[in-house]
């Protein structure tokens, strides 16, 4: 099925191109999906992709000069192409596919780190990371006796870039930040960023697990080293993610898993590696979403970026209005013009857990815990938080169904 064509946001449209979407609870709730910041839906022409792949010229992937195996191979290079037009990247020999955004910043972490990195080297992140750009950079830290050091947080849960000449120096060697925050929705100032970083001739590293399925970014206007997504965020399949390496870098360091495709010459004293992007990508990858990430990125690049982003601004200034009306609840982050369509809140009186029992109760699904946030909800000083996220499918009629199951919950927990 051709996806929908939309100069304005018709959400109707949009939302019947994922299926998933129009599911009732078996007590005849309408689902209303509120944990995209998770893993997002996949629209029709994803599944579609795939089911074609499968049932009509699947094989293993740069083996096979046989048609099956030259059909997939030229459908990878597409969607390599699709996603090196989505970043602007120089060339697709920086696009490699990896397993997901954990994967790609565990290569860069400890493929470039460990060549890199060493004793005295600082490694700058901030104190609102996902435990995947942090956990990477601890073990690389560990082995290199590189040390790790935190930007702290103003108080509504922005970066302290008034505080950046503290951290930043010429012994930092990289500086790793996520384009938005999983759990605050801040949205981060990547070019004020990317420059600092340069400024002392540190690598510029970009975890955009949570940015990219609501915008593309620019690998090259942003002067970007590393860069990470996973296909299972931005409306793709899980098991599939990017990385982004600038040429030179990719080409400079070691790769970090060894095995078939990865190679160019193997004997059993030696082995040689293969070029861009193969020697990064050992083993059978993941084909058929690697496929179909093509697919969903065309998808969203035919609905329109703008009109995605207004229709997410609206819904997120609707939502954020709403929240406030909700006694006792307290969210965290900063306010409209710095965040995403992601409000992560507690209520007074309520365990988060007991919070997402009795929305989901309403058919409202969301997340609840640290969102692999623990030193940010260390630094908040709570232990948990319910998560509500929303994407481009999202409704204010969904808000309102939100809004009101909150209403039921704090009747029922008070
Ligand atoms: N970084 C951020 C900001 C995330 O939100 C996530 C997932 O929640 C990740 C990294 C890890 O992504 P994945 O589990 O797909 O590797």
């Amino acid at each position: 099925m051709a996806p929908t064509m939309a100069t304005e946001w018709n959400i109707n449209q949009v939302r019947s191109d994922f299926p998933i979407l129009s599911q009732k609870l078996e007590n005849g709730q309408q689902v209303v999906f509120l944990d995209s910041a998770a893993s997002a839906q996949k629209p029709t022409i994803v599944l579609d992709k795939e089911r074609e792949v499968y049932s009509q010229y699947y094989a293993n992937a740069y083996r096979g000069v046989y048609e099956f195996g030259a059909k997939v191979d030229e459908e990878l290079e597409t969607s390599r192409e699709t996603v090196r037009e989505f970043l602007n990247a120089n060339s697709t020999n920086e696009i490699v596919f990896t397993s997901g955004t954990t994967m790609s910043l565990n290569v860069v972490a400890q493929a470039w780190g460990r060549k890199f990195l060493k004793e005295g080297d600082e490694v700058l992140l901030n104190e609102m990371e996902h435990h995947a750009n942090i956990v990477p950079w601890q073990m690389i830290a560990q082995e290199t006796g590189a040390k790790l050091r935190y930007l702290p947080l103003t108080e509504d849960g922005q970066l302290d870039l008034g505080r950046l000449p503290e951290f930043l120096n010429e012994r930092t060697k990289v500086l790793s930040v996520t384009a938005m925050s999983n759990m605050l929705g801040t949205i981060n100032p990547l070019e004020v960023l990317s420059k600092a970083a340069k400024t002392v001739g540190a690598k510029f590293v970009v975890d955009a697990a949570q940015y990219v399925p609501h915008g593309p970014i620019d690998v090259q206007a942003l002067d970007i080293d590393f860069l990470a997504f996973s296909g299972h965020k931005i409306f793709g399949s899980t098991g599939v993610g990017i990385l982004y390496g600038r040429e030179n870098l990719l080409e400079e360091m070691p790769p970090l898993l060894g095995g078939g495709h990865m190679i160019s010459e193997v004997h059993l004293d030696h082995s040689t590696w293969a070029g861009l992007p193969a020697k990064f990508e050992a083993g059978t990858i993941p084909i058929a979403q690697a496929i179909s990430l093509g697919k969903a990125i065309n998808y969203v690049n035919d609905l329109g970026w703008e009109n995605l982003q207004r229709h997410e601004q609206e819904l997120s200034a609707y939502a954020w209005e709403q929240l406030q009306t909700v006694p006792g609840i307290k969210i965290y982050g900063p306010g409209l013009k710095e965040r995403g369509a992601i409000f992560s809140f507690t209520m007074e009186g309520a365990h988060p857990e007991d919070i997402a029992q009795l929305l989901n109760r309403k058919g409202v699904f969301v997340r609840h815990g640290h969102h692999c946030t623990m030193p940010l909800h260390n630094v908040l000083n709570i232990t948990a938080s319910v998560r509500a996220s929303f994407a481009m499918y999202n409704t204010r009629e969904e808000v309102d169904a939100l809004i009101a199951a909150l209403h039921f919950t704090r009747e029922r927990l008070r």
